[in-house]
This record gives structure tokens, C-alpha cells and sequence, in this order.
């Protein structure tokens, strides 16, 4: 799909058309200090999150020092770079050009269980006015389908959720084992929540298959993880 792939991290190139947005996925070596060696980013305040596998949303709404807790960031203040972190996970990237609020989510399967891209897309709605019809969304490399290998507990759980399991498919030589289709179960929580499917963009990159990309999958504790970043200016 239409992605651009810079040295260093990937664009959606319909993001890129909007003046005041900054936005990227990194590759392994694209590390924290090379926002600060960007001149044009000198304004900008980084945001993390303590990413818990949850689905709590941080709505920003003052800029203070203090580290917050979630797996969500949601926005309208210029100069902040929202920064999320994933290895395997699929990082969402938010923007609603027209009310100028972006988001930034980190999507797990216990994230995912919980339905926290869909929350995003409500508090977005509910706090900032959002029409979701209207919200572009990019979706960063993830462990891709036939890469991601679960379990019995992962199925389970979505099952207790009321969530469908039409994305998991059985594994073909494993028994008790499935395939998750992480970006796919997304995707569906977000046009349930009345995103309009031709505004989300994906990179299409399995985080599992290629070596420049951290895979906790595959490398375990020397995976390092994906800076995916989103900021605005006005
Ligand atoms: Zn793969």
C-alpha cells in the first residue's frame, strides 16, 4: 500500500499532505535522542506513556512532567510528539485534520481484548467533537497473521470479551494453537466505532519477518522496540 519508506522511519504519504502534522514509524535504530537532532523538532515536547497492556486513554489537555500510565494518548495541544512504543504490538497513529487532535495507541492483544482503539475513537467523539467518518488513521508494522502464533487463553479471552474470534484461524499444524490477525481485529474495532475504512492506511510490514524492525517474537529480550511518533504544529 501507498507507504513511503524513509532511511530512518515510514510515512503514510496522505498524513504527510497535512501541513501541521509530523508522523513516522521508526526502524531498530531509530532511538529517542534523534528527535533532539532534528532542528525543525526543537519545539517539540516527547511524550511517553508507561504502557501497560491496558485500555486506558490519557486525554493531554496540560503539559506536565509527570510520566503517565496507559496504552493511549489523545490530543489538540501543538509541540507535543506523542511516542509510543511496540515490539510485535500494532501502534495506531490518529488524526482528525479538521478538529486538529491526534492520537497515538499501543494495540496487543491484551489491548486489544479490551477494546482500546475503539475507546480512543469514542473519547475523540465524546471530548474533542470528533466525527469519526472523518479521522485518518495509519497503522504501523505489526506481527503479521501468519506470524502470530497463540494460544488457547488469548482465544478464550475475547470469547469472554463478546469479541469476534473470526480472527483467529486454527494453526495448521499445531493443535490448541491459532493464528491471530492483530491489525485485522483492530481494523474491525475501528469501523465499528464509525471509522470509514478508505481512511486508514497501512504499512503492511510484519515486525516477525523483517530484520530492521524489533520483534519481540523473534529476539525476545534484545528486541529493542519501534518509536512510532505523532505531533502537531500551529
Ligand atoms: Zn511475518
Amino acid at each position: 500500500m501507498n507507504v513511503k519508506f524513509g532511511s530512518l522511519y515510514r510515512r503514510i504519504p496522505r498524513l504527510e499532505q497535512i501541513p501541521f502534522l509530523i508522523h513516522g514509524f521508526g526502524i531498530r535504530i531509530w532511538e529517542e535522542g534523534d528527535y533532539r537532532n532534528r532542528p525543525e523538532w526543537k519545539d517539540f515536547k516527547l511524550v511517553f506513556l508507561d504502557q501497560i497492556h491496558s485500555n486506558i486513554v490519557q486525554v493531554i489537555d496540560n503539559t506536565s512532567e509527570e510520566k503517565l500510565r496507559g496504552d493511549a494518548m489523545i490530543t489538540g495541544l501543538p509541540f507535543l510528539v506523542l511516542i509510543i512504543k511496540t515490539a510485535d504490538c500494532l501502534p495506531v497513529l490518529i488524526v482528525d485534520e479538521s478538529q486538529k487532535v491526534i492520537a497515538a495507541v499501543h494495540c496487543g492483544w491484551r489491548g486489544t481484548s479490551k477494546r482500546v482503539v475503539h475507546k480512543v475513537i469514542q473519547r475523540m467523539k465524546d471530548h474533542y467533537g470528533s466525527n469519526p467518518g472523518s479521522l485518518l488513521v495509519a497503522l504501523g508494522p505489526c506481527i503479521g497473521h501468519e506470524c502470530y502464533e497463540i494460544g488457547e487463553d488469548v482465544f478464550q479471552s475475547f470469547k469472554r470479551e463478546g469479541l469476534s474470534t473470526e480472527f483467529f484461524l486454527n494453526h495448521p499444524l499445531r493443535p490448541r494453537k491459532y493464528l491471530f490477525d492483530l491489525k485485522g481485529a483492530n481494523l474491525s474495532q475501528m469501523v465499528s466505532a464509525g471509522v470509514d475504512e478508505k481512511n486508514v492506511f497501512s504499512t503492511d510490514i510484519c515486525t516477525h519477518c523483517h530484520q530492521n524492525l524489533p520483534s519481540y517474537r523473534r529476539d525476545k529480550d534484545e528486541a529493542g522496540r519501534t518509536l512510532s511518533f505523532i505531533g502537531m504544529s500551529f
